[in-house]
């Protein structure tokens, strides 16, 4: 793929720019050129890998806002074609398009302009299997028919109820539309593309439900749990990252309970104490990510600091903590980066899953692969601190989640091996995309 030349766009958002980031690294170890344009309010320190520049985009002040998205595109749509002509003039023309999921307008732009185009997908094919069977035009469930208090049937998928159904996708949330947008643009365009950070091993019943029209292209997982190669740091937020490595160093193997909830969710404070509670009373030591969004992080922090057994950060390179020989176990809410990431170190997860994809991504933990349990919440959605107990007891437990977790651990490195599905996949869509361009 010498001298091609991709432009991936993404959303600034860390869930959304980490794998566009990680996907265009492995592009340029592939050989190809890549521009990375994302908005300019977005992250402001991206790291430099040879082949790979960025580009930045107005987002049209709208950070935040309602209309955010809309925004967006009315703003990226213009600056977008610009980019793709100067590039053009200045001899460096972009060959393919690679875009986002909440922008959908960017398969415009590339239609418009006969540039051959990707969705790429940045949660699990099960999620994207859900939303190519709800929208799509011929015989689509379609979301207005979900039952609330029923059962939905999706191929390659365990049962779910309603409250495991991506909460993006129901009519109540705006982004639903944005979705269904993705699957008018498939099939109007039959030849378009979509590559997924997955891999076979990982969902082959979801996989194999999505019918064989739609190019869907597996390459995950995009980051490695090879504790030997070298490891590009995304993490653009990190001050700490010296004194937890040196305090995890310091702790014996698999005894640390690892607790972050992504880049978004705000804990209710009540479920910080419940967590708190769990963890002194089984006295595990815990590193755990307090990002002060919630309520009363400060004066928590402190609290938990002074008596507990543990140490919390604002921020940390998680994927090089999960990498820690130290960590026993991962307590997370299941979001698609996180859930890969914990995979590919071999970490135990307990779920704590709250909305978008995680109720769904948590069941595929306990019920599918086994790599993990989910925590069962009370009314309010707190998971309480027996409950967490409950949890932190099996995990920490060794045994069969942890065989389970070597195992799935050993799969996602033999995928993106030389000869690995997800090598083949890539170099499957790099073929496509020479014949269409
Ligand atoms: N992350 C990180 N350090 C932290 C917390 C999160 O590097 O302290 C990264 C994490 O590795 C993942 C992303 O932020 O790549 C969060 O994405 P995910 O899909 O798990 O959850 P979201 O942020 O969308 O809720």
């Amino acid at each position: 793929m010498n001298n091609y030349h991709f432009l991936l766009v993404s959303l600034p958002h860390q869930s959304h720019i980490n794998p566009t980031f990680r996907l265009a690294t492995k592009l340029t170890r592939a050989g190809t050129r890549v521009t990375l344009a994302t908005t300019i309010n977005g992250l402001k320190t991206l790291p430099s890998v040879p082949g790979l520049s960025y580009h930045f985009f107005s987002d049209g002040g709208a950070a935040g806002k309602p209309n955010y998205l809309q925004e967006i595109k009315l703003a990226g749509l213009s600056n977008l074609k610009e980019l793709l002509i100067t590039k053009a003039k200045e001899g460096q023309k972009v060959d393919f398009l690679i875009y986002g999921i909440c922008l959908p307008w960017v398969a415009e732009v590339a239609h418009e302009l006969h540039v051959p185009s990707a969705l790429f997908f940045i949660q699990s094919a099960a999620s994207f299997s859900v939303v190519y069977h709800l929208f799509k035009s011929d015989g689509g469930v379609g979301n207005s028919n979900i039952d609330p208090s029923g059962i939905v049937k999706i191929p390659g998928l365990p049962l779910l109820r309603y409250s495991e159904v991506p909460s993006f996708l129901l009519t109540t949330h705006t982004l639903a539309v944005v979705f269904q947008e993705h699957i008018e643009i498939l099939e109007k365009h039959p030849d378009s593309f979509i590559l997924i950070n997955s891999f076979n091993a990982l969902e082959e019943d979801s996989i194999e439900a999505i019918p064989d029209h739609i190019n869907i292209f597996p390459v995950g997982p995009l980051v490695s749990g090879d504790t030997e190669e070298p490891f590009v740091s995304d993490t653009f937020q990190d001050s700490d990252r010296e004194t937890y490595l040196r305090w995890l160093d310091s702790k014996p193997e698999k005894s640390v309970v690892y607790v972050s909830f992504g880049s978004l969710l705000k804990l209710q404070r009540k479920q910080k104490e419940e967590i708190f509670q769990g963890l002194i009373e089984l006295g595990y030591p815990f590193l755990w990510v307090i990002r002060n969004n919630g309520e009363n992080d400060e004066e928590d922090v402190m609290r938990y600091t002074a008596e507990g057994g543990g140490l919390i950060v604002r921020w940390c390179s998680q994927v090089e903590v999960l990498n820690h020989v130290a960590i026993g176990c991962f307590v997370t809410h299941c979001g698609w980066n996180s859930t890969v990431e914990s995979v590919v170190c071999g970490v135990p997860m307990v779920g704590c899953p709250h909305n978008a994809d995680q109720k769904l991504n948590a069941k595929m933990v306990e019920e599918v692969w086994g790599n993990g349990v989910k925590a069962v919440a009370d009314g309010e959605g707190v998971v309480g601190r027996e409950e967490m107990k409950r949890c932190l007891a099996v995990v920490m437990g060794g045994g069969e989640i942890n065989r389970k977790c070597e195992n799935l651990k050993s799969m996602a490195m033999e995928a993106t091996a030389e000869e690995g599905s997800s090598h083949r996949n890539l170099h499957r869509f790099f073929e496509n995309l020479k014949r269409a361009s």
